[in-house]
């Protein structure tokens, strides 16, 4: 097996997985890539066995502190673990991430459950090459109607690979209906952005919408509709949810109906509507809302766009605060690992000031159990959200 021998201070010497290509000393045994290569230090003790890319800009994930192979053996293993941490966290849901990358110890494999249609990433060359054996081990243990390997990300051009999807297994349904904690929603697995749903927040959506009872809800961008329709469900007088994409709107009515509750559905950029009501706000208007989700996709893939992803959420908060009246609510979320907990409170407490308001913070939201955080891996932990009431008005 080749290898790599790792610089000293690496971060992998400090308990991460990866190693970037900065960190490599030597190569040694001509390792081609998607190999498993030993990983060493300077002094040739093993570190563990990793997949290797040098076309990625992180050149080896480790995957094992072992020699280990990749091989429909080790898939078994690992994606049976992956199964039992789920079935004990959330136990008979038909909807969830059955496998994520890292935190279930497969770099880069990413498995989502849609009843009985699995929706596979590889998104690492290793992964990428090692799909039949996967694919074998999941109808091994699952026995899916039908796997689709989507692999349409934007980083696997990054990994140096091209973007496709193609039906890995069985025969694809057309638009089929599935429920997640009590909300059904219709999963267009070929159109739906991301792999369909946000299966992250799902467990958000109940959490959320338990403050919605008598409320006027806006969801800014809602996307499938997750936090409009549980607030529904939950008994708010009205909610409207709005979303810059079109068939993200028509998806929200599609499911409403489906959930037999009322919606009002905007298509429209988040930063105009709440800058024009905001205004209107501010101009003497009664507000609309009484409650405000913010949900919007991540600003910033990296940190030099930091700053201008700041001022986004910073915008939108100030808008959200200005648009409630006292005693209104604000949930607010963020999905990027950039952006700490400390630095978004930072921005929502910024905004605050400007609007010369006083939030009480009534609860704090993370992502759902079947995205793992790893303590060695800050990567993964990367959805921080709050509910806040507004205590004192301008
Ligand atoms: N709350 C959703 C997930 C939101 S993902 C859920 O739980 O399912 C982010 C959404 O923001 C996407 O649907 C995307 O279409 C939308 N979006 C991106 N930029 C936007 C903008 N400027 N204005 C409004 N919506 C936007």
């Amino acid at each position: 097996m080749g290898g790599l021998v790792i610089a000293p201070k690496a971060r992998i010497l400090h308990g991460h997985e990866w190693v970037y290509g900065t960190e490599v000393r030597a190569v040694f045994g001509n390792p081609q890539p998607g190999d498993v290569v030993a990983l060493k230090d300077q002094r040739d003790r093993f570190l563990g066995s990793a997949i290797y890319n040098p076309r990625s800009q992180i050149v080896a994930r480790r995957f094992s502190r072992r020699k280990q192979l990749l091989d429909a053996d080790f898939f078994r293993r690992r994606i049976r673990q992956a199964l039992e941490l789920r079935e004990r966290r959330l136990p008979g849901e038909e909807l969830m991430r059955l496998v994520w990358s890292e935190s279930d110890g497969l770099p880069g494999l990413i498995v989502d459950r849609y009843r009985d249609v699995l929706v596979m990433q590889t998104l690492t060359l290793a992964m990428h090459l090692h799909e039949g054996e996967i694919v074998g081990v999941l109808c091994e243990l699952l026995h899916p109607a039908c796997i689709m390997a989507r692999n349409d990300a934007a980083v696997l051009e990054a990994e140096g690979m091209e973007r496709e999807t193609h039906i890995a297994f069985g025969s694809m349904p057309g638009p089929f209906e599935v429920t997640g904690r009590g909300l059904k929603f219709v999963a267009d697995l070929c159109h739906g952005q991301k792999t369909g749903l946000y299966l992250d927040q799902l467990d958000n959506y109940g959490a959320v919408a338990s403050f919605a009872d008598g409320r006027r809800v806006l969801d800014c961008f809602c996307n499938q509709g997750g936090f409009a329709l549980a607030c529904a469900k939950a008994g708010a007088t009205d909610v409207t949810a709005t979303d810059i994409s079109g068939t993200a709107v028509q998806a929200v009515q599609r499911n409403a109906e489906l959930n037999k509750v009322q919606l009002h559905t905007v298509e429209a950029n988040a930063f105009d509507l709440l800058k024009v009501e905001s205004e209107k706000v501010r101009g003497g208007a009664e507000s609309k809302w009484d409650f405000i989700i913010l949900d919007p996709p991540s600003f910033t893939r990296n940190r030099k766009a930091l700053g201008g992803a700041l001022r986004g959420y910073k915008e939108i908060h100030l808008r959200a605060m200005q648009m409630l009246p006292v005693g209104g609510l604000l949930s607010t979320f963020c999905c990027s690992h950039h952006v700490s907990r400390e630095l978004f409170l930072q921005v929502i407490a910024e905004a605050a000031v400007d609007a010369h308001c006083t939030l009480r913070m009534v609860a704090e939201h993370g992502q759902r159990p079947d995205h793992p955080v790893l303590l060695n891996m800050p990567e993964t932990s990367y959805l921080r959200g709050f509910s806040f009431e507004l205590v004192q008005g301008r």
